[in-house]
């Protein structure tokens, strides 16, 4: 699957997840709410209704208290000014007066004037009394002429208040008081409550008063009032009822009735009593509504205004609230609908929008992504640099630029790696073969070297080089080491094309395909030169066999050698008999070419592997080699001797014989038995000297 698809699938699958989740949860809340606010509406609408209900109840209890107060207050004023009145009055009759008229005309003037005022369709009038307890304007009649003692007249509640009154005069100038006393025009002897106002009038030492009948003044106030209430209208069909404690009806159905009307329902008038005895509270009934003849269910909360004796009410039809709460339901609900669609329509725009923009994301990406598939692919091939123009994330370009740099460095280590080649083709000697030895590629150093060309070497085997003096056995060892997969280091004798010979440093190696060797390779270094200087510093000049020099090296190794393998040790010491005698008689000359002949019969007579002649000095040599028995080893130095004389060098001047001859000292012995290899050249030494001692020509052994 491609990346680009996973992306957009990926990104496409949470987004949608997400959406859809958001979703679900949502429309559940929408719906919890939707639940819990019907719930809500059906508890608590009746509660705030109620409440509502209650307040507005309340609020009619306070106008009325306040009313009361406001209006109370107002008539006290009016009384207050009335008596202010009547005393300005009575004052400027007497001021006009007092100097032309007697005091009883003055009197008569002031009793007319005021006897004929009257208030508030005659309930209030003007009273005087002198403040000793007689009657001038009683009862709306002039008294002046009766002198009426009503210094002890009493009230029905025993009240003095002729004395009172005087007294307030007297004492205070002026102030109220409240009495009992009859309506003048009612004339039925009955004495109501009143208020009453008197100020002192001092010329004759009166006072003068006015009052009003509390009841006239309370009914008035209460007419009042019961207009107020009934045109209170709130809510659908809320109004303010009021009936009195004694079963009258006094705002009904939302009217102020003219005459206080007995309460017809007798059950339902007696439940409102029951409720206004806890200071107020709620009930329910059925009643009609305002212009209705149906009866509904209503609850109403009553509350009675004690002074008055009133029951005031009101109440809510349940039928209202319960329409109420349907609509409110079904608001809800078409919300709840509405938001549903909304969030459905939402949905699907935003799966819409975010499948578009995957879709996008993914087609970008892919674009993206083919194009640096494709400048990956040409670059690997071809080396060639990512344009990253084709791309347009930030992560890609970072990536291609990296992969750029990458390929900048790799065509850099490549030509570096080009020129390496180059110098290892040219100096290095290198060649390949496969697994049968047969070359597969050469270096041009080993073109040069063998004097091959490269068409010439491949599919041969390295035979074509190999040098006849090289033993099989070292081929053989090598191959097994290789065939073990084991490197190969050693040097080895080549031969060029135009037969000369060449020396090289050989390391040869397996190469691997699989855990399987494929094949060989091998790098090699020219050592010729090291070789021939090699050669020199262990090759004696005259007569070409290996010097002293290599003699100490080599018998050194062998001791160690046969000690190590606990092997039978040979070492001959051999000096030409006489040879001072063959220079002196044949000249130095001749004596250098017969050591050259001695030399070759030597060399002639030790070419076993194993087998190492010397020239030790002089005419002395040295050979070690190998035999199974110390008697063989006898056998084959009694041999030499008799090789050097075969020779037939003429030596006249010999004591032993008419040629050359040598003498020979021997150590036969197990390496075990001697201590160091010193101990060996001193024995075959003390030998050599032995079988000189004992006439030269032949051999001294010590097995
Ligand atoms: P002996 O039988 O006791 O060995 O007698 P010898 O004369 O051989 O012994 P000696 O050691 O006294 O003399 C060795 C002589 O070998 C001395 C020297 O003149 C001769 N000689 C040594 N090296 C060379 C050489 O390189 N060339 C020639 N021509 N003569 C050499
Ligand atoms: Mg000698
Ligand atoms: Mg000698």
């Amino acid at each position: 699957m491609q990346l680009s698809n996973i992306t957009s699938r990926t990104n496409f699958t949470i987004a949608f997840i997400s959406i859809f989740f958001t979703f679900i949860i949502s429309l559940y809340f929408q719906f919890e709410n939707f639940k819990e606010e019907s719930n809500l509406i059906q508890k608590d609408y009746i509660n705030i209704k109620k409440r509502e209900v209650k307040t507005e109840v309340n609020k009619v209890y306070n106008q009325i208290e306040q009313k009361e107060k406001e209006i109370n207050n107002h008539i006290k004023e009016l009384l207050e000014k009335r008596v202010h009145l009547a005393h300005t009055i009575a004052t400027s009759i007497y001021n006009d007066n007092v100097n032309i008229k007697t005091d009883k005309e003055i009197k008569y003037l002031i009793v007319t004037a005021l006897k004929n005022i009257s208030f508030s369709s005659k309930r209030a009038y003007f009273f005087i009394n002198r403040n000793d307890g007689k009657a001038i304007l009683f009862n709306t009649k002039s008294k002046l002429n009766e002198n009426t003692n009503i210094w002890n007249l009493k009230d029905k509640a025993g009240k003095l208040f002729i004395q009172e009154q005087s007294n307030i005069a007297l004492k205070k100038d002026e102030g109220f008081l409240k009495t009992h006393f009859v309506k003048p025009d009612l004339k039925d002897g009955v004495q109501y409550p009143k208020l009453t106002y008197v100020k002192m009038f001092k010329p004759f030492n009166w006072h003068i008063g006015t009052g009003e009948y509390i009841d006239d003044m309370t009914k008035e106030i209460q007419e009042t009032i019961l207009k107020d209430i009934a045109s209170i209208r709130y809510g659908l069909h809320g109004y303010i009822f009021v009936n009195r404690v004694d079963r009258k009806a006094l705002v009904f159905n939302g009217e102020k009735l003219k005459k206080p009307k007995e309460y017809k329902n007798i059950d339902l008038f007696n439940l409102q009593m029951e409720k206004i005895r806890n200071g107020g509270d709620f009930f329910t009934y059925n009643f009609k509504k305002l212009n209705t003849s149906e009866e509904f269910e209503k609850i109403s909360y009553v509350k009675s205004y004690d002074k008055w004796g009133w029951i005031i009410g009101s109440g809510l039809y349940t039928d209202e609230v319960k329409k109420h709460i349907e609509i409110r339901k079904k608001e809800l609900q078409n919300n709840i609908t509405n938001q549903s669609i909304s969030l459905v329509l939402v949905f699907m725009f935003l799966s819409l929008l975010v499948y578009l923009i995957s879709k996008q994301m993914s087609l970008k990406l892919e674009n993206n992504i083919s194009n640096l598939v494709n400048s990956f692919r040409k670059a690997s091939r071809k080396n060639q640099k990512i344009n990253t123009e084709l791309l347009t994330y930030d992560e890609f370009e970072d990536l291609a630029n990296s992969l750029n740099k990458t390929l900048k460095s790799r065509n850099k280590a490549i030509i570096k790696q080009q020129d390496y080649l180059e110098i290892i083709n040219t100096h290095v000697i290198t060649s390949s073969t496969d697994i049968e030895g047969d070359i597969t590629n050469v270096s041009d150093a080993f073109c040069e070297i063998s004097g091959y060309t490269r068409e010439e070497l491949i599919g041969k085997s390295h035979n074509i080089v190999r040098h006849p003096s090289v033993s099989k056995e070292f081929y053989e060892n090598m191959w097994k080491d290789l065939k073990a997969g084991e490197i190969w280091r050693g040097e080895i004798l080549n031969l060029r094309k135009n037969g000369e010979e060449y020396w090289v440093d050989t390391i040869i190696q397996a190469i691997y395909k699989k855990d399987k060797i494929e094949g060989y390779t091998a790098i090699r270094h020219d050592i010729t030169d090291k070789k021939k200087v090699e050669y020199l510093s262990i090759t004696d000049e005259l007569t070409k066999l290996k010097n002293r020099r290599f003699f100490n090296k080599i018998i050194e190794k062998e001791f160690l050698r046969a000690k190590r393998n606990n092997s039978l040790i040979n070492f001959m010491m051999i000096d030409i008999d006489y040879f001072k005698k063959y220079n002196d008689r044949y000249g130095h000359q001749s004596g250098d070419e017969a050591l050259k002949e001695v030399a070759n019969a030597l060399k002639n007579a030790t070419k076993r592997a194993g087998d190492y002649t010397f020239r030790l000095g002089g005419e002395e040599f040295g050979v070690l080699f190998i035999s199974k028995t110390s008697k063989q080893a006898k056998e084959f130095s009694k041999n030499i001797l008799k090789i050097i004389e075969d020779l037939k060098i003429k030596h006249e001047d010999s004591q032993t014989s008419k040629y050359i001859t040598v003498s020979i000292g021997l150590v036969s012995k197990q390496s075990n038995k001697l201590k160091d290899e010193n101990e060996l050249y001193k024995l075959a030494d003390e030998s050599l000297y032995e079988a000189k001692e004992k006439g030269r020509n032949q051999v001294v052994v010590k097995e």
